[in-house]
């Protein structure tokens, strides 16, 4: 039986793609390491883990899991909108923020209808406008001497807009550099741009902001009828493991992305657990400020190792060896310590490392003093 060359018959936009790369194989390196503990730090996941509450929601759930869950999940959305002082039609949930920034990919760009996004931005940008067919233009990042090294440049971001573009993917904090720009910057980008041209601002990382000069984009949305910001649970929150996020935006805009939503797409427990998260504010502030603590003490500590650290509102390090860094993620992995390879982003000098607990740090600092030697 001929084989048949199935990349030729889908469509042509997915020819180029490759699937989205999630790093090492966490389940592999788990059974590896049965009985020890590994440090998992590849996934910028919350190692503080979510609200007590978010727990006590999910087991109260139980009892109707044979239930399909709200298919507008509108408790959820209506906390949200009561959080964010916005109207619940202007919110729509996904399976993760991953879902809605593919859906937004899906129904705004195509052939003809590109997509624009950072040189170093997040790797789903990209994934969104191939599967959709779209030509996707990356704008060249700020150099690596600048302030805020391979970051977002909003000047050259705008001087890839061109005609036919119809969307632009921003994150801010942005992975995999962690850097950012300001609300006030941001203001002036989506001024200075054509009114028809749609700016999604990713807004994963926000929870662990610190700076005063980078606020949600979300007050925004009142003056730019072509913004949508997402954000997702599965950050700050700590509960990347129910996929749940969430996109705001124009309603018009949202009813247009609700028309090919999959019904269903946010699971029981994720709807009761979320609601319960958002509504534990101490928590939250607790993970803040865990996390802020704990970010300036591994980046200090990595600076005087000589390693070059970009800076970061995030919950993760971009950390630059200066030279190939597959023998420092084989030794960290070798010790139990799990690194977010770069070599993916067109960074093979650099690994991403989560911000995680103290003791977690600490072995990790330990395994790469033995790795550098
Ligand atoms: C982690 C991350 C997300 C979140 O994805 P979910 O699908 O909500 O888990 C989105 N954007 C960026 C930039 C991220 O790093």
């Amino acid at each position: 039986m001929a084989a048949l060359d199935y990349v030729a018959l889908a469509q042509p936009g997915l020819r180029s793609l490759r699937a989205y790369d999630p790093g090492l194989d966490l389940v592999a390196l788990r059974r590896g390491f049965a009985g020890g503990v590994l440090v998992e730090l590849g996934s910028n996941e919350n190692s503080h883990g979510p609200s007590p509450a978010a727990r006590a929601a999910i087991l109260d759930c139980l009892h109707s899991l044979h239930r399909y869950p709200d298919p507008s999940g509108g408790d959820l959305k209506r906390a949200l909108a009561a959080c964010h002082g916005v109207d619940p039609a202007s919110i729509i949930l996904g399976n993760g923020s991953h879902e809605l920034l593919m859906l937004m990919g899906q129904v705004f760009a195509g052939p003809g209808r590109g997509v624009v996004s950072s040189q170093y931005g997040f790797a789903v940008y990209a994934l969104s406008a191939l599967a959709a067919g779209a030509p996707w233009t990356p704008a060249a990042a700020r150099p690596v001497d600048d302030p805020m090294p391979r970051g977002h440049d909003l000047g050259a971001i705008r001087a890839a807009v061109g005609a036919d573009t119809a969307l632009v993917f921003l994150a801010n904090p942005n992975n995999p550099t962690g850097t950012w720009f300001s609300t006030a910057e941001l203001a002036d980008f989506l001024a200075s741009l054509p009114a028809n041209v749609l700016v999604v601002v990713d807004e994963a990382y926000l929870e662990y902001v610190t700076d005063p000069a980078l606020t949600s984009a979300i007050p925004l949305l009142a003056r730019f009828p072509n913004l949508a910001v997402t954000r997702t649970f599965s950050k700050g929150y700590g509960l990347a493991g129910l996929r749940v996020g969430c996109l705001l935006a124009d309603p018009g805009l949202v009813a247009v992305l609700e028309r090919v939503r999959e019904s269903f797409n946010v699971n029981l427990p994720g709807l009761a657990a979320c609601e319960a998260a958002l509504a534990d504010r101490v928590h939250l502030d607790w993970v803040r400020r865990q996390n802020a603590i704990e970010r300036e003490a591994l980046a200090d500590a990595l600076a005087a190792r000589g390693l070059a650290v970009s800076p970061s509102q995030t919950n993760f390090l971009l950390v630059d060896f200066g030279r190939d860094a597959a023998p420092v993620e084989a030794g960290l992995v070798a010790r139990g310590v799990v690194p977010r390879p770069m070599a993916g982003y067109g960074l093979p000098t650099c690994l991403r490392l989560t911000v995680g607990l103290r003791d977690e740090n600490r072995r990790l600092l330990q395994a790469l003093d033995e790795v550098l030697g």
